[in-house]
């Protein structure tokens, strides 16, 4: 009945609406939530799950619990499968600049194909647009996930909600560099499990069990902390903690300014 239409997320725009996410020391980031009932799912917990997975998907985040959205009950979305290409960031004219930089190689690639056909470079804007135009419908073409909002491309979508999740079994040690979105900024090394075992409810409210490993496995820890109130900040060394504390206070009397 509440099944998450896959075929959704390949037209042009994602389905949901964006939600604010909550920032550490925020009260509800530290509160243990609550499991959800047989009764709580209806289509409100399933328009819930939608705009999370929406949220996460631009902000853009692997995972997303939903006590970071205001919302102290067991649920969480991950996707740790999507690309997220930026059309936007290489300038064509140096494109040379950013050939080493790993984030932009797909999208470099793609212009210096579309440079190398022109010798008489720099191309016009309008020029570059089409290109892009050329670019995109040519991915298309392959039948390849992809999706544009704005000035991204999104592919190879694997939405999946976890409600009541339980950590079954772990094997393993992993040290993983991790962010989260209530912690702007902090992207530190965390030592997990490498290897979990977590049963869930899905939204149908269906029994499911999924095995898994690396940076999946760490996905599930870390929003499984969330939904247990704690914040990857609490895992950190009593000095790098002070540390994040204090630079997340000042950012956040910042804002408030
Ligand atoms: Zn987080």
């Amino acid at each position: 009945m509440y099944e998450l239409d896959l075929a959704q997320y390949k037209l042009s725009r994602f389905p949901g609406s964006m939600l604010e996410v909550l920032t550490y020391p925020h009260t509800i980031l530290s509160k243990k939530s609550i499991p959800i009932t047989e009764k709580d799912f209806n289509n409100d917990l399933f328009e819930l799950a939608k705009d999370m997975l929406y949220t996460m998907y631009l902000s853009p985040g692997v995972g997303l619990a939903a006590p970071q959205v205001g919302k102290s009950i067991q649920m969480f979305v991950m996707d740790v499968d999507f690309n997220r290409i930026d059309l936007s960031a290489p300038d064509i004219e140096n494109t040379e600049d950013t050939e080493n930089d790993d984030n932009y190689n797909n999208n470099t690639e793609a212009i210096e194909t579309a440079a190398n056909s022109t010798p008489t470079s720099p191309l016009s804007s309008d020029q570059i647009c089409t290109k892009f135009s050329a670019f995109l419908a040519e991915a298309k073409n392959k039948d390849k996930d992809y999706d544009l909002i704005d000035h991204y491309i999104y592919s190879d979508f694997a939405p999946t909600v976890l409600i009541n999740p339980a950590i079954v079994a772990n094997e393993g040690q992993i040290k993983y560099k991790e962010g989260c979105l209530s912690l702007p900024g902090v992207y530190e090394e965390v030592e997990r499990s490498q290897k979990v075992v977590v049963e869930y409810l899905d939204l149908n409210s269906k029994k499911k069990v999924l095995a898994a490993e690396g940076l999946q496995a760490v996905c599930i820890q870390h929003e499984l902390d969330h939904l247990n109130g704690i914040v990857l900040i609490e895992r950190l060394s009593f000095l790098k903690k002070g540390l994040h504390q204090k630079r997340l206070k000042k950012l956040k009397k910042q804002k408030q300014k």
